[in-house]
């Protein structure tokens, strides 16, 4: 038995500012449709340089909003790519429309615009763009491409919260961008999300659907169409305040972790995370490493695991995920670059509190289970 503790994938940052901002609101007794909730959505509008911004409860259902703002139907297609979270790809098959998948350039794991040019066909009704690990996708090809051929653009931005593109924040662009506050991400409100728009229409949209299909007019029985119950509670919004307060805090002692784990790695035969550039500021969500090809990545994982450390297969392409498999019919080869990170990336752990001692038990133990 191992006498050290237990090193976690990642750890929230909740104080008792937080504390006390749920306990406010517990105690107003106004736990839902009450006032918190706007006042999170503008700091959280003002914090990413969206002009709209709707909560709502987990970043899956701002996705799937936004498949009804796109007005994604039944035969149509929407292309996104294999190396996300599910929900990139879920969306479009709850509103009956069959998930594209395009494939992903190797070094930034985002999606290859030239692979997604490729994926458009008649039926191409939206694209879902991916800022994965929160490193932005190649928006200058992205937008252009999307309008030339009246497609919709939805950016998932769940994992990127703080991350620039062209010295632009993104949320700031003006297409829909979905974000999600689950526990792992950079802020949490334990389940939540939103989505930021620049536009006044879509924003009165996602605010009616989330809302059960209530009109702006309408009083509480009356709907003007099919909508969800997809709000984001008062108490997970106060908690959302808390750590909108401490954002820079946050992503600067998420930063720092990162440029350590560089640091302690640079001698460890693993790829490590791609740098920023000028055009590519990227918002730290997790640490993934690329293991060698022909490395044992499960011996690897096991190895760590054994030391007390916690890893993740993380991610395996969504295409080949077995539901899809079933669904669609999808098998390995379709999208080959996509398959070869997923064999061969790993998520070591990583949050903002990590502390050094921990992150060299990390890296010594990744150099111990590689040689
Ligand atoms: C976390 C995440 C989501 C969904 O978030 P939930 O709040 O868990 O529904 C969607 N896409 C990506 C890329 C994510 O990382």
């Amino acid at each position: 038995m191992s006498t050290t503790t237990r090193i976690n994938l990642s750890a929230p940052w909740i104080d008792e500012r937080d504390e006390e901002l749920v306990l406010e609101v517990l105690r107003s007794g106004w736990l839902s449709l009450g006032p918190t909730g706007p006042r999170f959505e503008s700091m959280f509008a003002a914090a990413v340089g969206a002009p709209y911004c709707a909560a709502v409860s987990s970043g899956t259902a701002g996705l799937h909003l936004c498949m009804r703002l796109a007005g994604v139907e039944p035969g149509d297609e929407v292309i996104t790519s294999p190396y996300s979270f599910v929900a990139s790809a879920n969306c479009a098959i709850y509103e009956g429309a069959t998930p594209v998948f395009a494939d992903i350039d190797p070094q930034t794991f985002n999606l290859d615009p030239a692979a997604v040019e490729a994926a458009i066909t008649p039926r191409t009704k939206a694209l879902v763009a991916v800022d994965i690990f929160g490193y932005p996708a190649d928006y200058d090809a992205l937008i252009p491409l999307c309008e030339r051929h009246g497609i919709a653009l939805i950016e998932d931005s769940c994992e990127a919260l703080g991350a620039t593109y062209k010295g632009k924040r993104l949320g700031s662009h003006g297409h829909p961008a979905v974000w999600a506050f689950y526990p792992n991400k950079q802020m949490t409100t334990g389940e939540g999300g939103a989505v930021t728009t620049g536009n006044a229409d879509e924003h009165e949209l996602l605010v009616s659907l989330r809302n059960q299909g209530r009109l702006e007019t309408s009083s509480w029985l009356q709907h003007g169409r099919l909508g969800y119950n997809y709000r984001l509670d008062d108490l997970s919004a106060a908690l959302g305040i808390g750590q909108l307060e401490k954002l820079d805090r946050i992503l600067d002692a998420r930063s720092a972790v990162a440029t350590h784990y560089n640091e302690l790695l640079r001698d460890v035969d693993v790829e490590t995370p791609l740098a920023d550039d000028e055009d590519h500021v990227r918002s730290w969500f997790v640490y993934v490493v690329k293991l060698p090809s022909g490395v044992d990545r499960g011996a690897v994982m096991a190895q760590l695991s054994d030391q007390g450390i916690a890893t993740a297969p993380y991610l395996p392409s969504i295409h080949l995920q077995s539901y899809m498999r079933e669904r669609y019919g999808f098998s390995e080869g379709m999208l080959p670059v996509s398959e070869d990170c997923s064999e061969r990336t790993m998520a070591v752990p990583f949050h903002a509190r990590l502390d050094r001692e921990d992150q060299e038990r990390v890296a010594d133990a990744l150099r111990g289970a590689i040689a």
